[in-house]
């Protein structure tokens, strides 16, 4: 089942297109020192493996700005630089080849300051993504709101785009976060509404791993299956290859991108023949590498095991003497436990094209 996409006007971001039925793009931001230019090369390698389309890095002042010039002309994917405070930054990253910027217009100084981002980005076609977090929302904006936090958000979302527009830029994509979730939903449900740029989806400071893979999935899983949203990040305090990994599998649960392996495993139980949650951990690890897209089954009895296995590309059902390896529905030969992993990993080896 194919999910209805809101209509948004396109924009690109390097090569990547985002907005106006494009593929909902993945995007992850890098947590190296910029000015370390190998790091942060290595850890865009990393990401863009991963299956990161495009990634935001930090320039935190003028010798990052001037890294940056240096890895984007290393990076495979498109890069994006993320600037606060000071908007010679960003005017630099422009001219040093950055393929958008990310501001939060609040922050970036007079309306004189953002003109000049405005005419620079126009000039080299660069789009700006209008990061607003209602922890930055101006005072002003939220008195007028009482306690529609979210309204404020999105007036404060609204007014700066229209700013944008004035000053003639017509490339722009917009976010507007809460660490809230149900506040984050809110705004992109509002503003997608009244406004055609495409949306940034994230949860802001969504939290360690495990919490934060379920907030972002929430947040954005819920607006994604509504059609709202272009481009996504799910944002993790961990490593940023995580981010990547949880995108896919979030993309994929909604079948907006047919990439990565999903790995079915039972829950185990007493009946259980075989260690289910460190083989189906050990093989999703192993298999994070692979980009197409295949459904494999570990299941730790004869109960539901062979049904589930039966159902996905590659399975085994565990039982008392080792595993039965089933391949597109049928059984081709029994295993032992231990081989599973890679056994499961030859077996999609054979079919992925050379
Ligand atoms: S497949 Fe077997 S081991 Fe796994 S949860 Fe079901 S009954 Fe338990």
């Amino acid at each position: 089942m194919a999910l209805h996409r809101e209509k948004t006007r396109r924009i690109q971001v390097g090569a990547c297109a985002v907005g106006g039925g494009a593929p909902v793009s993945l995007q992850s931001m890098t947590n190296t020192v910029t000015r370390d230019v190998e790091a942060t090369v290595s850890q865009i390698e990393a990401l863009a493996r991963a299956g990161c389309d495009i990634v935001r890095v930090s320039v935190p002042d003028m010798d990052s700005a001037v890294a940056f010039g240096e890895i984007k002309r290393r990076s495979m994917v498109p890069l994006v630089a993320d600037i606060h405070f000071d908007h010679r930054l960003a005017i630099e990253s422009i001219e040093r080849g950055a393929d958008a910027v990310r501001i939060n217009p609040g922050n970036i100084g007079s309306r004189q300051a953002l003109r000049s981002v405005a005419i620079a980005a126009r000039e080299r076609g660069v789009p700006i993504r209008v990061g607003v977090n209602l922890g930055s929302v101006k005072r002003s904006v939220l008195g007028r709101h009482g306690d529609d936090h979210v309204g404020a958000i999105v007036k404060s979302a609204a007014d700066y785009v229209h700013m944008l527009e004035d000053m003639g830029l017509d490339a722009i994509k917009v976010s507007l976060k809460s660490s809230d979730v149900l506040q984050t939903i809110d705004a992109y449900r509002r503003f997608s509404k009244i406004s055609l740029w495409p949306l940034h989806l994230g949860v802001t400071e969504a939290g360690p791993l495990q919490s934060g893979l379920v907030r972002s999935s929430v947040g954005i899983g819920v607006l994604l299956e509504e059609g709202i949203g272009d481009t996504i990040r799910v944002s993790l305090s961990a490593d940023p290859v995580q981010e990547v990994f949880a995108g896919r599998v979030l993309l994929e649960c909604l079948g907006l991108r047919a990439e990565g392996v999903r790995v079915i495993a039972c829950p185990t139980c007493a009946r259980a023949c075989a260690d289910v949650a460190a083989i189906s951990s050990e093989l999703e690890e192993s298999l994070r590498d692979v980009r197409r897209h295949a459904v494999v089954a570990v299941m730790g009895c004869v109960v539901n095991g062979p049904g589930e296995a039966r159902i996905a590309d590659i399975g085994v059902a565990c039982d008392r003497k080792g595993a039965l390896l089933f391949r597109h529905g049928k059984p081709v030969r029994r295993i032992r436990t231990d081989e599973i992993v890679t056994v499961i990993r030859e077996e999609l080896d054979k079919e992925t094209p050379a």
